[in-house]
This record gives structure tokens, sequence and C-alpha cells, in this order.
């Protein structure tokens, strides 16, 4: 078979960065308790391979983990929980609206806090910043806390070190086990 002309195999990144524009190194949560859970989130890493502002480097096994509730509240589904790792020439904010877009598009509704989610996108980190708006903090405050994101995160980057921390993700992980 003859192989396709190389301007088909370069990514849309390659010419970002020749241009000098910054490809940060972003780690995204995806979750989903609710409906085709598998689906959405392959719906969401198809999305990402698609999205000429991302490149889809890698991302964990999907896991099985019980779901937090609010006291009081019914239990929940369980969830299926990934992390994939991207690089991304987009802005944290720009990052932020592209995955509320798909949870869009994945028919979420909001109403409840912690509700079950057709699917649920978490910018966990990106790259080395800190960052602390009303619509965004980064990396992630409660990723400490979350072993459904801190166990599958390990499987793909376990050496990480996330800004202003002295652990590394598996290190993290570990404390948690
Ligand atoms: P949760 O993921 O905690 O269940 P939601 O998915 O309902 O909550 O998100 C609520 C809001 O959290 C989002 O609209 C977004 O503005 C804000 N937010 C703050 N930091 C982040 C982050 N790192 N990743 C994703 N959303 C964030
Ligand atoms: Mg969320």
């Amino acid at each position: 078979m003859p192989t396709p002309p190389l301007k088909q195999l370069a990514h849309p990144n390659t010419e970002a960065t020749r241009k000098g524009l910054p490809t940060e190194r972003v780690f995204v949560a995806l979750g989903s308790n609710l409906g085709k859970r598998q689906a959405w989130l392959r719906f969401a890493l198809a999305a990402f391979e698609a999205e000429p502002c991302l490149r889809l480097v890698a991302y964990s096994p999907l896991l099985e983990t019980q779901a937090v509730v609010l006291p009081g509240q019914m239990p929940a589904p369980p969830y299926l929980n990934a992390v994939a790792e991207l690089r991304c020439t987009f802005s944290p904010l720009e990052l932020l609206a592209f995955l509320l877009s798909l949870e869009a598009r994945a028919g979420r509704k909001r109403h409840k806090r912690w509700e079950a989610r057709t699917l649920d996108l978490d910018i966990l980190s990106f790259g080395q910043r800190q960052m602390r708006c009303p619509r965004l903090v980064v990396p992630h405050p409660r990723l400490y806390v979350r072993t459904f994101v801190l166990f599958p995160w390990a499987y793909i980057a376990p050496w990480l070190r996330l800004p202003g921390e002295k652990l590394t993700i598996w290190e993290l992980c570990s404390r948690l086990a």
C-alpha cells in the first residue's frame, strides 16, 4: 500500500509548534455515571483527537469507582473514570470552554452538585501553571483526595510533579491507598 503523503500525516499542532505557540502538557479527568458510560468517555477521547488545538498523547485504562454523594443524598450509580494526557494550544479558559461544550453535547444537565452525569471533564493540570479565577482553578483543587483521579493518573504519569508540589502523582496516589 502506498504511504500517504507527509502533509496528511502532519498534525496541525506541528505548525503551531513551528510558529512558536506554546504546546502545554495538560491532563484531563474524564467521568461518566449515566447512560452508556463507556461510549461517553470514548466520545470525549474521539473529540480530543478531532480538535486541531489538541493532541491526545495517552489515556489510562477505564476504571469503575463508587460515586461520591453529599450527606443525605441517594446513592448514585458507579462511575467510569479515566485520565487523558493532551498537548494543547488552547489557553486554559479556552480549554475549559471546549470541555464544557463537550459535556453539553453529551446531554449533561446541571441541577444539583455531584448529581449523576453523562460526562464530566475536569482540567487536572495545565503545564506548570497555577491559576485561581472564579471559573477555573488549576491544578484542580480536589485532585489530592480523589483516588478515582490519582489512580488512573498514576498509570500514565506516575513521575509527574505538579507545580508547588513535592510529591509525584504516584506518591500522592499511594498516600491515599
Ligand atoms: P465537578 O466537576 O466538581 O462535579 P462541575 O463539573 O459541575 O463540578 O463544574 C462546575 C464548574 O467548575 C465548571 O463550570 C467550571 O467553571 C468550574 N471549574 C473550576 N476549576 C475547574 C477545573 N480545574 N476543571 C473543570 N472545571 C472547573
Ligand atoms: Mg466537572
